[in-house]
């Protein structure tokens, strides 16, 4: 594996494997890489000849009040995971790498983004869709791997990749959990012992809400109550959204009907985090 900090080089290796015949994988990252991630670059190690990985912590996608300065870094452990994973280009770019100069240029993503991430972060998904758009442009056409831990941004990437015409084939892949339900995530680091013992809440809530579909129950409004009453039940958990919507436009869906995904997000203690989980009303 070589790791590349320039991100010219990291092109002219890309552009000399893909002239080899190579098809390329490519995994986005913020770093700090748990289960979650590798299992990303597994899956593209396992389909692609050629895998990067990109370790940036993107300002333009935190508010001026989240967590950018103490977003966790650790890129040794990370370049030892990568390597381990199949991973044969690291590109780690710098801030001033990436955003040479002011950005005047911005990609935005219209509809989906509007509720539940998008509102509670406003200008989030622009940051994300626009360092992820540099991404496919610097890599090239490849087929990219995202985590369905992240639903939203999920379609939200998709939905850019098709309306702009990448030559990127998204691909989401499972959310890697803990033993006791907490979907892997960077920002787990933030919880302490009680707040850790309280996180798997989220993802009671959403297994007792696809639960009760599963048991014939059509009401999005009795889902909700469902996953309420559960994140009620830990007072560490500090709920912005509990819903449940369509899997692909995340529009309310009420009688429930086809492929759904519920959503959750709650602040415990320093940590604000989103889970999620899909069911089926047929
Ligand atoms: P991040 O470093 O948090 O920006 O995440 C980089 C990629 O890893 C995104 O596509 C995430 O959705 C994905 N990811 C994060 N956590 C998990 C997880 N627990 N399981 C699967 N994918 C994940």
């Amino acid at each position: 594996m070589r790791t590349v900090r320039v991100i010219a080089e990291a092109r002219a290796e890309i552009d000399r494997a893909r002239s080899a015949g190579a098809g390329v994988g490519l995994v986005p990252t913020m770093g700090f890489l748990h289960a979650g991630h590798v299992s990303l670059m597994e899956r593209a190690a396992s389909e692609a000849d050629f895998v990067v990985a990109t370790i940036f912590v993107n300002p333009l996608q935190f508010g001026p009040a989240e967590d950018l300065a103490a977003y966790p870094r650790d890129l040794e452990t990370d370049t030892a995971r990568c390597e381990g994973a199949g991973v044969d280009l690291l590109l780690v770019p710098g801030v001033e790498e990436m955003y040479p100069g002011p950005m005047r240029t911005a990609v935005t993503v219209a509809d989906i983004t509007a509720r539940f991430e998008g509102a509670s972060r406003p200008g989030h998904f622009a940051g994300v869709a626009t360092v992820v758009a540099k991404l496919f442009n610097i890599v090239g056409p490849c087929r990219a791997y995202f985590g369905e831990k992240d639903w939203q941004q999920l379609c939200v990437v998709r939905q850019m990749a098709a309306d702009l015409s990448f030559a990127v084939e998204v691909v989401g892949c499972p959310t890697v959990r803990e033993p006791d339900g907490l979907a892997m995530s960077s920002r787990n680091t933030y919880l302490g012992a009680s707040d850790r013992a309280a996180a798997p809440v989220l993802h009671r809530a959403l297994v007792a809400g696809a639960e009760s579909i599963r048991s014939g129950e059509r009401s999005a409004r009795v889902v909700r109550d469902v996953m309420s009453e559960v994140l009620g039940s830990e007072p560490r958990a500090e709920v912005d959204y509990a819903e449940v919507v369509d899997a692909g436009t995340l529009a309310l869906v009420d009688p429930l009907a086809g492929d759904l995904r519920l959503l959750v997000a709650a602040r415990i203690g320093p940590a604000r985090l989103i889970d999620n989980v899909g069911a089926v009303a047929d």
